[in-house]
């Protein structure tokens, strides 16, 4: 049976743009699912300020303004882009079958999954409930609300350290809650956060619960020490987690190999899932570097390998 498309790439953030681009330029006529609310289109760097890491901006870029030039560069050189989200996919037979979310079916011969991670949460009862009212897991989204005011940060690695560098420029203070005495983020990430004076640390401290669903709004948090097993309040306006991110792969769950962290597993130095014509790119198998240009590279490595695939396919 003949296909609708050679390549479908799910996800539009920095690996699902690049490998739209190579797709594209290898004459693939690639298709991109970019997604609709509540996913965003462009993926975590939509919510990222300054990117002063991705090479060849040596002033740095805002991060919507990098994704819409990689989209242009996309689109320029042939994608075709869709604003929908995946119900559900179908690998046991081929061409691949992909369902989106305006009731309709793609049949493909190859599918790059893209699909990012998102933020991880606490775990506590109140969390959602005051989420948007004074919980948040992205303080460039959400730190404007904070201007003046006291915030805290959970977490110790680098998105930690750069949540709380961004909201000490917003907020009056930020406390930053982590559970061990040293914080898991790289040396020059936590200097700049050590030394910034509205910042001060709760170290070996673990948040219990979120106080002010009464109220409406968040009000203090409930940490309790664990050398000391003490209980105490730290009030703030608001509350931020930073405690990583899980990778977006509920829809592969069964089909593809996943590692016991729920990334997809692929072939080490490659992006071959365990289905042969499925790729997989950026964040949703990457459990080391998570940044946006090696997302790029890996979304580049799967258009290559999906283009091989197809000319070994005979196509
Ligand atoms: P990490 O997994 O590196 O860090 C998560 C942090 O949250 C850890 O300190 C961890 O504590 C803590 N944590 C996890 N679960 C809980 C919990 N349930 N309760 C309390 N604390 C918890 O995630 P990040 O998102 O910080 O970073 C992911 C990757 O992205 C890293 O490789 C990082 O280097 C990279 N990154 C790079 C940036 C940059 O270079 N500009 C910016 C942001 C991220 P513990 O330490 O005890 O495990």
């Amino acid at each position: 049976m003949k296909s609708d498309v050679k390549v479908l790439i799910i996800g539009g953030g920095p690996a699902g743009l690049t490998a739209a681009i190579y797709a594209s330029r290898a004459n693939l006529a690639p298709v991109v699912l970019e997604g609709s609310a509540p996913n965003l289109p462009g993926g975590q760097l939509m919510i990222t300020t300054d990117v002063e890491n991705f090479p060849g901006f040596p002033n740095g870029i805002l991060g919507p303004d990098l994704m819409m030039n990689m989209r242009q560069q996309a689109e320029k050189a042939g994608a075709d882009f869709k604003g929908l989200n995946v119900d559900s996919v179908d690998f046991s037979s081929r061409p691949f079958v992909v369902s989106t979310s305006d009731g309709k079916k793609i049949t493909t011969d190859t599918v790059i999954i893209a699909t990012g991670a998102d933020a991880r949460w606490l775990g506590l009862p109140e969390e959602m409930a005051l989420q948007g009212k004074g919980v948040s897991a992205c303080a460039t989204c959400d730190g404007f609300f904070f201007r003046g005011k006291k915030v805290i940060v959970v977490g110790g690695g680098d998105t930690a350290m750069e949540e709380a560098s961004y909201l000490a420029r917003l907020a009056s203070s930020v406390t930053l809650i982590h559970r061990r005495d040293r914080f898991r983020a790289s040396a020059a990430m936590q200097k700049r956060v050590l030394e910034n004076s509205k910042v001060s640390v709760a170290w070996n401290s673990v948040v219990t619960s979120i106080l002010g669903l009464d109220e409406g709004k968040f009000r203090a948090a409930r940490v309790k020490n664990v050398d000391t097993g003490v209980e105490s309040e730290i009030e703030a306006d608001g509350f931020f987690v930073a405690i990583g991110h899980r990778p977006n792969t509920s829809l592969f769950a069964g089909l593809l190999d996943l590692d016991p962290s729920g990334y997809i597993a692929t072939v080490p130095g490659s992006a071959a899932t365990s289905v042969p014509g499925v790729f997989a790119a950026g964040d949703v198998q990457d459990t080391v570097y998570k940044q946006a240009v090696t997302a790029a590279g890996s979304g580049c490595q799967a258009a290559i390998e999906a283009s091989r695939y197809l000319e070994e396919l005979g196509e």
